[in-house]
């Protein structure tokens, strides 16, 4: 290859600090995700699955379009957490606006037609439910107490809940939410993460970000570190081997063993990866890291424990 045939090196800007916190974008965020479970269902043992969730993210891609403009609280309000250091919009205590049972029920109607069997009974079930039932089930998500009775319904409500916390994370923006004390949560929504992303590209490019489970918030971690108990010593990573399996060589899970958890690295280098998607199509590295005496640290909000 010729000197000139290089392609041109063109330097990222260096003036500004990589941002700590990422916002969702409202527009993008459940589209971009939709298509990425329906690649990763292409020939993948648990392609209809994938596809039913591919439904269910392009459903809340809609609620989330048709969902009018949420109050947020007060600038004082805004203020006082930001000088204490907590998140403006809690998961277990910001009063959740009634348009989440609105979400839920445009969510319902959108995937009754692509359910499976099992699942369309857990619709009509939870179509029955007064707000009372609805709100209860929403305090279990909130407050992660995915277990015990209809648990197969939680993903629904989590669904919405997903829907107005990231709505109310897009109109905050990065700029009003910012760093906790705490660094393995949410300084969003104080929820866990899900996952975290190394970003690709661009000014971010090899940063490592947490993604929330619940309001789609990224927020920075240096590399080997856990964010379960912050250690940086005793941290390794497992992987699929399994040939085939659309996705794979993106997901490791980071281990710690001081205090025996996990949570997946999704690598945005290794294509249009997604933190949610790509963590259900490797439900086969979680049993792997389970069956090693690891326990996830953060839910995927989406799947029904045992369900
Ligand atoms: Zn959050
Ligand atoms: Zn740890």
């Amino acid at each position: 290859m010729s000197a000139t045939a290089q392609t041109p090196i063109i330097p990222i800007k260096s003036s500004s600090e990589p941002p700590h916190v990422i916002a969702p974008d409202a527009a993008t965020i459940y589209a971009t995700r939709a298509q990425r479970f329906d690649q990763l269902a292409e020939g993948h043992s648990l392609g209809d699955w994938l596809r039913f969730l591919a439904t269910i993210t392009r459903a809340q891609h809609a609620a989330l379009q048709s969902l009018p403009a949420l109050a947020l609280p007060e600038a004082s309000q805004l203020a006082r957490t930001r000088e204490h250091r907590m998140p403006p919009l809690p998961a277990q205590s910001w009063p959740r606006d009634p348009l989440w049972q609105t979400a839920l029920r445009e969510i319902a109607v959108a995937i009754a037609d692509a359910a499976p069997e099992p699942a369309k009974k857990d619709l009509a079930r939870l179509a029955g439910f007064d707000d009372e039932r609805l709100e209860a089930l929403a305090g279990r998500v909130l407050h992660t107490e995915l277990y015990g009775d209809d648990v197969a319904l939680l993903p629904y409500v989590a669904a919405a809940l997903q829907v107005v916390w990231t709505a109310g994370a897009a109109r905050l923006g990065a700029s009003r939410i910012s760093a906790l004390d705490v660094p393995g949560v949410c300084p969003c929504c104080g929820f866990l993460p899900v996952a975290s992303v190394v970003r690709g590209v661009g000014e971010v490019g090899n940063l490592r970000y947490l993604h929330c489970a619940l309001c789609n918030t990224e927020w920075n971690l240096v590399r080997i570190k856990c964010s379960s108990c912050d250690a940086t010593e005793g941290i390794s990573y497992r992987h699929l081997e399994a040939k085939g399996l659309q996705g794979a060589d993106a997901v490791r899970a980071e281990i710690c063993d001081s205090c025996k958890s996990y949570l997946k690295i999704v690598y945005q280098e290794k294509g249009p990866v997604d933190p949610v998607a790509d963590d259900l199509a490797t439900l086969a590295l979680d049993i792997l890291v389970d069956e090693a005496g690891y326990a996830r640290s953060g839910p995927n909000l989406l799947l029904a424990p045992g369900g």
